[in-house]
C-alpha cells in the first residue's frame, strides 16, 4: 500500500516538461517506437499522441539538428546510459525549438533495460539569449562590423588553413589619416559618422568573403582570403582612392578623409597568427610615414 493517494502517472501526464518514453530498440532504422508522449509534448511540438505512437523521436529533427549532439545520443542509446544534452528540434509546422534533453534508460523487474524515457524542457528562450549575447560580443556597436575578439579568432583559424591546406590569403590594416583633426574640429560625434562611412566604403568595395573588422578606434583590419599580397595591393589601392573620393556629410561642410594601409601575406614561417598583423601594421606605419593617404607593401 502506497503512502501516496494520488496517482504518480499524473505526474508525468501533467508535468509541465515534455516526457517521452520509447521502446529501447533497434536503435538502427527503423528506430525505436514512441509509446508514450504526455500533454506537454503535444503542446510543444504540434503532434497528437495518435500520430507520434509507434513513430520514432527523429521524426523530430531535421537537417538543422547538431550531428554532433545526434551521435552523443546515439552513444547513450547504445551504452544504455543517461545522457543530457541541448539538441535542436522541430515541431510538426516546422518550428524549431532548442531543449534540454535528458534520456534515462528504464528497467524492467528482471533488470533488463526495455525502454528509454526522455525528459526534456524548452529552452528556446535562453538559447535566443545566449546566441544574441555571443553575436553581441563578436560585434562593433558603432559599426555592426566584427570587433577584434571575434576577428581573432578568425585570424586563428585561417592560420590553422593556411598550415593544411596552404591556402593563401592577405590582410589589410587601414588607419585613418588626422583622424584627431576631424574630432577636434567637427567633434567627436562626428567623428563617428566618419567611421561609419569608411565601414560603408570597405564593404561597398570588397567581395562577400572578403572579412572587414573595426580592431581599434579608427583602424579597421580587411582579411582577404585566396589573395596574394599583389592582388591586395590593388585592393587596397582601390579602398584608399574610394575613401579619399568619399565626403563624409554630417556637418554643413563636407569633410574630406583619407586612409593609410599596410599590406602583407601570410608566409610559411609564421607560427603565430598575429605575425601577420604585425607586418600588416608595420607597412602601415610605413604608408603614414611616407606622407599618409598610401598603401604600403
Ligand atoms: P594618424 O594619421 O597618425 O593616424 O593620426 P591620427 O590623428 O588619426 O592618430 P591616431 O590614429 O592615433 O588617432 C586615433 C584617434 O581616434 C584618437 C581618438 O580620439 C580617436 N577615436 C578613437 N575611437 C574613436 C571613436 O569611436 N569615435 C571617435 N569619434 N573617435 C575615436
Ligand atoms: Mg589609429
Ligand atoms: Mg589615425
Amino acid at each position: 500500500m502506497s503512502e501516496y493517494d494520488f496517482d504518480f502517472k499524473d505526474i508525468v501526464d501533467f508535468a509541465k516538461d515534455v516526457i517521452l518514453v520509447t521502446r529501447s530498440d533497434p536503435i538502427d532504422e527503423p528506430g525505436p517506437e514512441i509509446v508514450y508522449v504526455n500533454k506537454a509534448f503535444t503542446e510543444l511540438t504540434g503532434y497528437t499522441q495518435e500520430e507520434v505512437l509507434g513513430k520514432n523521436p527523429r521524426i523530430l529533427q531535421s537537417k538543422g539538428t547538431d550531428e554532433e549532439t545526434k551521435k552523443l545520443i546515439r552513444q547513450g542509446l547504445e551504452q544504455q546510459i543517461p545522457t543530457r544534452v541541448t539538441i535542436k528540434n522541430f515541431s510538426k509546422s516546422g518550428e524549431e525549438y532548442w531543449l534540454d534533453l535528458s534520456i534515462l534508460p528504464l528497467k524492467n523487474s528482471q533488470g533488463k533495460v526495455t525502454h528509454f524515457v526522455a525528459i526534456e524542457r524548452d529552452v528556446t528562450e535562453q538559447k535566443n539569449i545566449e546566441q544574441k549575447l555571443e553575436l553581441l560580443s563578436r560585434t562593433d556597436s558603432l559599426t555592426g562590423l566584427l570587433n577584434r575578439r571575434a576577428f581573432d579568432e578568425i585570424l586563428e583559424n585561417e592560420l590553422s588553413r593556411f598550415k593544411r591546406s596552404g591556402e593563401i590569403y592577405s590582410l589589410l590594416m587601414l588607419d585613418i589619416d588626422h583622424f584627431k583633426r576631424i574630432n577636434d574640429k567637427y567633434g567627436h560625434a562626428t567623428g563617428d559618422v566618419a567611421i561609419q562611412t569608411i565601414t560603408q566604403s570597405c564593404k561597398s568595395a570588397l567581395r562577400s568573403h572578403d572579412i572587414v573588422a573595426r580592431i581599434g578606434g579608427e583602424e579597421f583590419c580587411v582579411l582577404l582570403p585566396y589573395t596574394n599580397n599583389k592582388v591586395a595591393y590593388a585592393v587596397a589601392e582601390k579602398l584608399r582612392e574610394i575613401v579619399a573620393n568619399t565626403k563624409i556629410a554630417a556637418t554643413a561642410e563636407d569633410i574630406a578623409m583619407t586612409i593609410s594601409i599596410g599590406v602583407s601575406q601570410v608566409e610559411t614561417a609564421d607560427t603565430d597568427y598575429t605575425a601577420i598583423v604585425k607586418r600588416a601594421d608595420k607597412n602601415m606605419y610605413k604608408a603614414k610615414q611616407a606622407g599618409r593617404n598610401q598603401v604600403c607593401i
